[in-house]
């Protein structure tokens, strides 16, 4: 779509704002504070409110600083189009307000991230069906479809065990089924993988995570990788079928969940998450690095009963992280022996921090089951593979030798 000569994924990030169109020669595209857009002839407002002219109407559907940041995220998921919400979630509930009707079915991974299990339950709750099912193997989600199945949703690595979904054989089976096959691509961020790359017709980040990076603001963004065909997705409305068929799903989108539910990203927190993500490939080269040589440290110890991270052999997809991802994630957990308790263990670390969040410059500790795993209870638990002394670990971009004595002191009491 650009006349630029394609450059590497970090040049690209660096210098798109500036070659796009330099305003005052500024070098960071700048942060507009304005809600609303005037216009001298009010026939071109009428024009732009119409579709029939490209401009900004109204901070709630559109801003400058955050289309700035959108072409940026659709850079780097090699996409068609993104548009960017408030959080995470909110990119993740557009999907479901703006595209699934009362009696569609979905198709889900059920390693999931927390919040995300919360909201399958709302929006079954509302009529739409959800199967949560196995999605490490293509054969559990082929055996979960319907007739009335509209969308499959995984996501890459799962958050906390780090299962890894069958990627490239459910973006197959979708193709052949002609079924939007959703990717939330948070745990991977799009420096490690592209989901367009194995058939993905939209793509969720939280902006929150490793692509803003410093724990300081949020953000979410949904992609449309340009491979889907809207023209056979049932739920388009009338008004949005007469637009070209690439554009009808993003517009569906920005109209019916943007602008009617109102989780509006904000242009200051749009520039810091562009700020943020000029470093995403050095951060999660090192936090990569760091998370493999905390993994093989305390896989190897005899007081941890398990590690879980797909960079270890021992991981049972480790063979498909290394086939699909640039590194193996900056996200591990594991489990201690019964006779080290996990609250004393996490209260020894004098470096890792007790705090949720992931993907941060930082490196945080969490214990699950008791925390951000806890309001689904046991039983949901135990399905998903979460033990109670399971503890998260976000790497961060510490010295790595610092992090290795401050996880081993932690195991003597
Ligand atoms: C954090 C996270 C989200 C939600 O993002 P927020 O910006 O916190 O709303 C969604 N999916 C995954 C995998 C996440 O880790």
């Amino acid at each position: 779509m650009s006349e630029l000569p394609t450059y590497g994924f970090t040049t690209t990030i660096l210098h798109s704002d500036r070659q796009k169109e330099i305003e005052h020669g500024s070098v960071h595209k700048p942060i507009h504070s304005s809600v609303m857009y005037g216009y001298k002839d009010a026939r071109d407002l009428a024009a732009v409110f119409q579709n029939k002219q490209s401009g900004y109407r109204y901070g709630r559907q559109g801003n400058p600083t955050v289309s700035a940041l959108e072409e940026k995220i659709t850079g780097m998921e090699g996409g068609y189009a993104s548009i960017a919400f408030a959080t995470g979630m909110a990119a993740i509930g557009a999907v479901f307000q703006a595209l699934l009707r009362q009696g569609d079915h979905l198709v889900s991974s059920s390693f999931l991230f927390g919040n995300t299990n919360s909201l399958w339950q709302t929006i079954d709750a509302q009529g739409v069906d959800v199967a949560m099912v196995d999605a490490t193997s293509v054969e559990h989600i082929a055996a979960a479809l319907t007739p009335a199945t509209r969308m499959v949703f995984v996501e890459t690595i799962a958050n906390p065990r780090t299962q890894i979904a069958d990627l490239k054989r459910i973006g197959d089976l979708c193709r052949e089924k002609g079924i939007l096959f959703v990717v939330d691509n948070t745990m991977t961020s799009p420096y490690l993988f592209q989901p367009k790359t194995v058939g993905a017709g939209l793509v969720i980040n939280s902006l929150t995570k490793s692509i803003a990076g410093h724990g300081n603001v949020l953000g979410g963004a949904l992609t449309d990788t340009g491979l889907f065909d809207w023209a056979a997705y049932p739920n388009i409305a009338l008004n949005f079928r007469k637009q070209p068929a690439q554009m009808q799903g993003m517009s569906q989108v920005r109209a019916k969940a943007l602008r009617d539910f109102g989780a509006s990203l904000s242009p200051d927190a749009a520039h810091q998450i562009a700020v943020g993500a000029e470093t995403i490939a050095l951060r999660m080269d090192r936090e990569c690095a760091n998370a493999m040589a905390l993994a093989s440290m305390l896989e190897a110890d005899p007081r941890v009963a398990a590690v879980h991270y797909p960079g270890l052999p021992s991981h049972p997809q480790h063979q498909l992280a290394t086939d699909l991802f640039r590194a193996y994630g900056a996200l591990f957990s594991f489990e201690l022996k019964p006779e080290i308790d996990c609250f004393d263990y996490l209260n020894r670390l004098k470096l890792a921090i007790n705090a949720t969040h992931l993907g941060d410059t930082r490196t945080l500790v969490i214990p699950v089951a008791h925390t951000i795993f806890f309001e689904m209870g046991a039983e949901r638990r135990a399905g998903m593979g979460i033990a109670d002394s399971l503890i998260r670990v976000s790497v961060g971009i510490e010295d790595t030798q610092d992090l290795l004595t401050d996880f081993a002191q932690a195991l003597t009491a």
